[in-house]
């Protein structure tokens, strides 16, 4: 997937989550970061890129520990928001390079099996008008909630304040 894509799915995310703007910052970031990743390993050698690219860094493992991480109260604010947001975003780089050709690696050290639905190329119409749509969808939801005060992850907030501050913020 293009940046660009990874970056609008960020958004969505973000406004359908209802996050605030460091999250909104961290999400962005975490959904650009696995390509980031390898870049920087690679140092400017295109060989070393294309071994790495798509391997290690985008292990939805690593996102899903750091979106979990966030949500659980062991880190102390605002560094949950942060890590919460690196993993959502991480993992949404994840999920979406799996929609392509190419996918991501299924277990940890190997490059197959892949995750791949093969639904478009990476960079073709077909990943545009589906940008289009998640973004769409984000504020369609975020509209909902708006309009009829429903909150589907409503619990996303809840599960990440310690039990004594839980029922402030849920009721
Ligand atoms: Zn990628």
């Amino acid at each position: 997937m293009k940046w660009h894509t990874h970056k609008l799915a960020g958004v969505a995310l973000a406004i359908g989550l209802g996050s605030s703007p460091l999250e909104l910052v961290s999400i962005l970031a975490g959904a650009v970061l696995p390509d980031v990743l390898d870049y920087t390993i690679a140092a400017g050698s295109p060989e070393l890129f294309a071994r790495l690219h798509r391997g290690a860094t985008h292990w939805f493992g690593w996102w899903l520990l750091a979106t979990i991480a966030g949500v659980t109260s062991v880190l102390p604010m605002p560094f949950d928001g942060i890590v919460f947001g690196l993993g959502v975003g991480g993992v949404s780089h994840c999920l979406l390079d799996a929609l392509t050709n190419s996918g991501v690696p299924l277990v940890l050290g190997r490059r197959y099996p892949r995750l791949k639905a093969r639904l478009f190329n990476t960079g073709s119409l077909g990943e545009l008008v589906f940008a289009s749509a998640i973004l769409g969808i984000g504020y369609l939801h975020q509209q909902t909630v708006l309009s009829y005060g429903y909150q589907a992850f409503t619990w996303f907030k809840c599960a990440r304040l310690s039990p004594y501050s839980l029922g402030a913020l849920c009721f």
